[in-house]
C-alpha cells in the first residue's frame, strides 16, 4: 500500500474563530482544528485537545495507531486524557516519542521513548524518526521530526520560529521531500511571536535559505500548518498569496501521498 500523510489539524492556538456549532461533523478550510496528522494508519503526530474529533470525523481505527510523536506538551499539541483514551485497551502499550530529556509523569498503558536528538530511529519496518530540537518556549521540551518514510523524507516542523543552528547542523544536506513548516503569523511583518512562530515573510526569507544548504530542494513540497485564524486572512486568500512562492496551505483532512 501506498504510504501518505493526513493532516487531521492545522490551527495554532487560537480557536476562538472555529466554528465548532457549524463543522460538528466535517472539516473546514476555515474552521481548522488544533495542528495534528498521521502518518499512515499507524502514526498520530500531536494529540491535543481537538484530536478525538478529528480522528472520528476522518473516520480513523484509533486501534491502529500504535505511535504518538509529541512536538511538545503545549495544550494544542499534547492532551493527557486524549493520549489515554487512543491507548487504552490496546494489548500493547502505545509509544510516545518526545524529546530527549523531556520530564513528566507516566502515562496509562503508554511506553515513553525519550529520542537523542539527531538520530534515526526504527518505528516499523518502512518507517524511522529523529528528533531534533525546536526553536520555541524551552519549557515544553519543543522538537521537530524527520520521517524517513520508504525513502521519502518529511520534516514535521512545528512549533518553532527560523530554525536553531544546532538543528540546521544535522537537517544540512538531508534533502528533505515534504517540509511542514510553522506558519502561524500571517502575510505582515512587524509580529512580536519571531522568536517562537513564523510568518510568511519569514518563510519567504527562509526557504531560499533551507535550499542553498541542502535542507530542501527545489522540489519538496513546502506545506503550511499551525495557521491562527486570528492572524491569517481566509484560506484560498492566504493560497493566492503563497502560490507564487511554492508554498501550499495545508487543511484539515488534506492528505498527501508520498
Ligand atoms: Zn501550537
Ligand atoms: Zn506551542
Amino acid at each position: 500500500m501506498k504510504s501518505y500523510i493526513k493532516f487531521l489539524g492545522t490551527s495554532a492556538a487560537d480557536f476562538k474563530l472555529l466554528r465548532a456549532t457549524d463543522c460538528a461533523d466535517r472539516f473546514d478550510k476555515n474552521a481548522r482544528r488544533a495542528s495534528c496528522m498521521m502518518i499512515g494508519e499507524s502514526i498520530l503526530i500531536d494529540c491535543g485537545m481537538h484530536v478525538l474529533d478529528s480522528i472520528r470525523i476522518a473516520r480513523i481505527d484509533t486501534s491502529k495507531i500504535t505511535d504518538v510523536f509529541v512536538t511538545h506538551f503545549h495544550a494544542d499539541h499534547f492532551n493527557r486524557e486524549h493520549l489515554e483514551a487512543i491507548a487504552e485497551g490496546k494489548p500493547n502499550p502505545v509509544r510516545l516519542w518526545c524529546r530527549q530529556d523531556t520530564a513528566f509523569e507516566s502515562f496509562k498503558n503508554v511506553e515513553i521513548i525519550r529520542m537523542e536528538e539527531g538520530v534515526y530511529y526504527h518505528v516499523s519496518k518502512d518507517i524511522n524518526a529523529m528528533s531534533v530540537y525546536a526553536n520555541h518556549e524551552d519549557s515544553a521540551f519543543p522538537n521537530h521530526f524527520l520521517f524517513n518514510v520508504n525513502g521519502k523524507k518529511v520534516l514535521y516542523a512545528t512549533d518553532g520560529a527560523w530554525m536553531l543552528a544546532r538543528t540546521h547542523q544535522i537537517l544540512k544536506k538531508k534533502n528533505i521531500d515534504i517540509y511542514v513548516a510553522d506558519a502561524t503569523c500571517g502575510d505582515y511583518e512587524g509580529d512580536y511571536r519571531f522568536a517562537e512562530h513564523n510568518s510568511i515573510p519569514m518563510l519567504r526569507l527562509m526557504i531560499p535559505s533551507l535550499k542553498t544548504a541542502g535542507i530542501i530542494h527545489d522540489n519538496t513540497q513546502i506545506l503550511l500548518t499551525h495557521i491562527a485564524p486570528s492572524l491569517h486572512k481566509p484560506h484560498d486568500e492566504i493560497q493566492s498569496s503563497v502560490e507564487a512562492d511554492g508554498m501550499t496551505v495545508a487543511y484539515d483532512g488534506m492528505i498527501i501521498e508520498l
